[in-house]
């Protein structure tokens, strides 16, 4: 068989550069992706903002400790969905095999690279990054080697706009100084298991006794984590065709009032999410709980760890720790539990720590929900749910298309401008004046 070579393209900053674009204004300023509720936390942040230690799923208070003078944006799920959109499109017509593995995030093989030097590989990385500038605007980066672990830690060294070829020879080398994190699978527990062996880099794990690391982290992991270790690594690239997600919810007759009885639906919610889950062999990171109160307005919070888990009693203790944060005065009308962030069960892909935006995979929807709630974490509720919150989008009849820079004292400044439009200029406005109206997110591309 002719020697393999794996693809791995990671958008840089993706939530934060499709921000960048559509808003020109801020192109070159720190910007922050997040809520400004006392729980939000950092979604994406652009470099400018990285270089003042903000990473993401940092708490949103903390990162703008760092960096007081950056751009606070609520997230745009349904613009960031168009934009992965057109990534994949560029991928799919790249090479027919593609595994996604989140909006910005995806593996390919393509056939005409079986076999080829470190060259071939290297233009045909360099061809692509241009294909989804070109279609996008958007800076990627490119990781290529001899399978899905090594391309993964290709694209993070090539961060960020870069490219990086990993050759066989370089291979053993390049592995064993790296943390036993950079492999797939090695979480937290993982890693605290292995330091009490005085087991650190990849090096070390590599010359490790295969019965001793079954021991610890079970034969399937212990055996896939020490082949990986070793540079080996034939796992295949291949779509999924499978559900992103796995959910349950409920209407009541009547509205709940009391905690417990949320709690306890939370829980039959959670339980038959879970079944679903587990029926369809996979595990989950993320954790969204949807509450429809009395009034119909949808609140949807959302938690994601690092690890994706079967465990039942953990994905309903978070459940519900979502739930009471999110119970509306005057009475819960509907309680849904939905399970995202899916992975094959055990940890197929055994990803590694993610790329900081990754955490976020499986909010997609919240965001959605949130937007067309009108509700923002830091919302007080009531009359601020119709408030215009610095980040919207603006439509205007003779300005065109814009954002909220900011809003009080019965006044609105908006920026008007749209990804071609170059920096735009700020406009205040009366917050009643009714040639202002919500614009579509999507409208900001143009
Ligand atoms: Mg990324």
């Amino acid at each position: 068989m002719a020697a393999r070579w794996v693809l791995h393209l990671d958008m840089d900053a993706f939530f934060a550069s499709a921000e960048q674009l559509t808003r020109p204004t801020v192109r070159d300023r720190p910007v922050l992706v997040g809520g400004l509720g006392p729980r939000s936390v950092v979604a994406g942040a652009s470099y400018q903002a990285r270089v003042f230690g903000v990473r993401s799923a940092m708490p949103m208070g903390q990162a703008r400790r760092l960096c007081p003078h950056a751009v606070v944006l609520p997230p745009r799920f349904a613009l960031y969905q168009a934009l992965s959109e057109r990534v994949m499109g560029v991928l799919a017509d790249a090479a027919p095999v593609l595994e996604p593995v989140s909006l910005d995030e995806a593996f390919l093989e393509p056939p005409s690279l079986a076999g080829a030097e470190v060259g071939a590989v290297h233009r045909f990385g360099v061809d692509l990054r241009a294909d989804v500038r070109r279609e996008t605007g958007l800076p990627a980066s490119v990781g290529a080697g001899s399978g899905k672990q090594l391309a993964k830690i290709a694209s993070e060294l090539a961060k960020p706009d870069g490219l990086r070829v990993i050759a066989r020879a370089e291979e053993q080398e390049l592995l064993r100084p790296l943390p036993v994190r950079a492999l797939w699978g090695v979480g937290p527990v993982a890693e605290a298991g292995l330091r009490k062996l005085g087991i650190h880099t990849v090096g070390e794990l590599a010359v490790m006794d295969l019965r001793e690391l079954t021991g610890l982290l079970g034969g399937s992991m212990g055996t896939e984590l020490h082949r990986l270790a070793r540079g080996v690594d034939d796992r295949p690239v291949a779509a999924r065709g499978a559900a992103k997600q796995v959910s349950a919810e409920t209407t009541f007759d009547t509205d709940l009032t009391a905690l417990t009885a949320v709690h306890d639906a939370v829980a039959r919610m959670a339980q038959a999410a879970h079944r679903r889950l587990v029926g369809a062999g996979r595990a989950a990171r993320t954790v969204t709980v949807k509450i429809r109160s009395a009034d119909f307005s949808t609140t949807s919070r959302s938690e994601t760890s690092a690890t994706a888990t079967t465990d039942l009693g953990s994905l309903t203790s978070v459940a519900q720790r979502l739930a009471r944060a999110a119970v509306p005065e005057g009475g819960v009308r509907l309680i849904g539990v939905s399970l995202g962030g899916l992975t094959d069960d055990p940890p197929p892909g055994l990803f590694g720590p993610p790329e900081p935006e990754a955490r976020h995979r499986g909010t997609a929807e919240v965001g959605m929900a949130q937007e067309s709630a009108g509700i923002a974490p830091g919302d007080q509720g009531g009359a601020a749910a119709r408030a215009w919150r610095p980040g919207d989008d603006v439509e205007h009849p003779t300005h065109g298309h814009g954002w909220v820079q900011g809003a009080g004292h019965g006044r609105v400044t908006v920026r008007f401008e749209t990804r071609s439009s170059g920096p735009g200029r700020a406009v205040t406005l009366g917050v009643d004046d009714p040639d202002v109206t919500r614009g579509d997110p999507l409208a900001s591309l143009a």
